[in-house]
């Protein structure tokens, strides 16, 4: 029998048993030239079935030469390790496989999502009328809010889509500049604003260039802040850009993918001050939180925004129960995968007070990496404090050879990131498995790999 849930059950078992026990013993990568892969796996696809044991064989191979984002030697991206609890909940969206579209589709699990987005209202400060979303990701949470800012703005019918500008930092993620073409505005209509050396948006070059541009006959109409910048995990000033854009008719968008989760932690919430000014607000739970990816939620202030944009009719799908139930007339996917129940189990096992634990740990393992780097001949320090990346580099190497031939030779996952043309290693601390000892061996294996005879490496011109 081919299609056997329980039998193929107990195979995933029996596969996840023995690739967690090598995970913690094997490095983080298998490097194999793309070229090559096929040597390695029969991956190609055939006429007939493939022999059960042959396919058990290939699948454990698999698992084994893939990249291990759990490894305790994975920093290469924004995410890393994974909470169990977050691991069970996605296995039973998995199973259940309801789509969130509906009440009649999806049952209990609408009231799941509506609890954890309700919370995070409450966490926020958003008063009585917002709403939420799980959309597939960090990028299409900030697409979302830029097409919500920018058909509030389009109800003027007096505004013209080739006369609105948008704003943002020359450290914002990648994702505002596409989805500023998606959503049908120029791309010279986007402003990159300057940013001060710790990486935030200088609040009074802000001001300026609207001025600037209303004097054009221009229309500024939206902001995307940030928290926790993609390089350094710089975190803008909202208390200082939420008037300028209350004043000037200006959607306020916090892009929170990164650094987003400090509204766990009473100790760090700080750094999202005023964050019950802006108009929509998202973070990834995939990133800090050991949630497998995608687990990403888009609040917005006031619900009637995600309504207007978002709500059409279509009696095929809303059949029964209200808007209130039916989560589709929020989100842009019709058929939408369960991202809230792995949040759910997480927060229903930990508690908030859990989650606030696991943020407070990752800014200490940043602090006790930045520690080692100040303290230490050889390292130069280029990020701040209060951040979850430490960037760095170490003698005079090139951060961009040594980062890849540490991969190439399996030794460390850790990528480089580029501040105001400056190049250097980014480490960021967002296993919440990481202990500090894990951490500060990432120095260690730097150490003993530039000393290694036999590995011929880059140097740059000191800074
Ligand atoms: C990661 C990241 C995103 C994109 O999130 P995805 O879930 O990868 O689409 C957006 N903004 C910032 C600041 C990020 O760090």
């Amino acid at each position: 029998m081919s299609n056997n849930i329980k039998k193929d059950l107990l195979l995933f078992n029996k596969l996840i048993n023995h690739f967690l026990d090598r995970e913690k013993i094997l490095p983080p990568n298998h490097y194999i030239e793309p070229q090559n892969l096929h040597k390695f796996f029969d991956i190609s696809l055939n006429e007939n079935p493939n022999d059960p044991v042959e396919f058990e064989n290939t699948l454990k191979e698999l698992l084994e030469k893939s990249p291990k984002s759990s490894s305790k030697l994975f920093f290469n991206q924004l995410y890393g390790g994974r909470h169990s609890k977050a691991v069970l909940g996605d296995l039973l969206a998995v199973f259940l496989n309801n789509s969130m579209a509906t009440y009649k589709i999806a049952g209990p699990q609408v009231a799941i999502e509506k609890e954890v987005l309700s919370k995070i209202y409450n966490l926020i400060g958003y008063g009585e009328n917002s709403g939420g979303t799980f959309p597939t990701g960090g990028s299409m949470c900030n697409f979302m809010s830029l097409v919500l800012a920018r058909d509030k703005a389009l109800k003027n019918s007096r505004y013209d889509i080739s006369k609105l500008i948008v704003y943002t930092s020359e450290n914002s993620h990648y994702s505002i500049s596409k989805n500023v073409s998606f959503s049908g505005i120029k791309k010279e209509n986007i402003r990159y604003l300057k940013t001060n050396k710790f990486g935030k948006i200088k609040v009074v070059d802000f001001k300026k260039q609207i001025a600037k541009d209303k004097q054009q006959g221009l229309i500024p109409f939206y902001l995307n802040a940030t928290a926790g910048t993609t390089v350094l995990c710089a975190f803008d000033d909202i208390v200082g850009l939420a008037p300028i854009c209350n004043n000037n008719n200006i959607w306020l968008h916090l892009d929170g993918a990164f650094g987003g989760t400090v509204i766990f932690s009473d100790k760090y919430k700080f750094l999202v001050k005023g964050i019950e000014q802006t108009d929509s607000f998202c973070f990834n739970a995939h990133k800090t939180l050991g949630a497998p990816i995608s687990t990403s939620v888009l609040t917005v202030k006031n619900k009637q925004y995600l309504y207007e944009s978002f709500d059409c009719n279509a009696d095929y799908l809303y059949q029964t129960h209200g808007k209130e139930y039916n989560l589709g007339h929020l989100s842009l996917e019709c058929g939408r995968r369960n991202n809230a129940l792995k949040f759910w189990t997480l927060w229903k096992s930990i508690g908030r007070i859990g989650i606030k634990k696991i943020i407070d740990q990752e800014f200490n393992l940043a602090n006790v990496a930045r520690k080692y780097v100040e303290e230490h001949p050889h390292y130069k320090l280029y990020s701040f404090k209060n951040s979850l990346s430490i960037c760095f580099n170490y003698k005079n190497f090139d951060p961009e050879d040594l980062c890849k031939k540490l991969y190439e030779k399996n030794k460390l996952m850790i990528g480089f990131g580029t501040f105001k043309k400056v190049k250097f290693i980014r480490l960021i601390t967002i296993n919440c498995q990481n202990t500090e000892n894990e951490v500060l061996n990432v120095f260690k294996i730097i150490e003993e790999f530039t000393k290694d005879p036999t590995v011929i490496l880059k140097t740059i011109k000191n800074e």
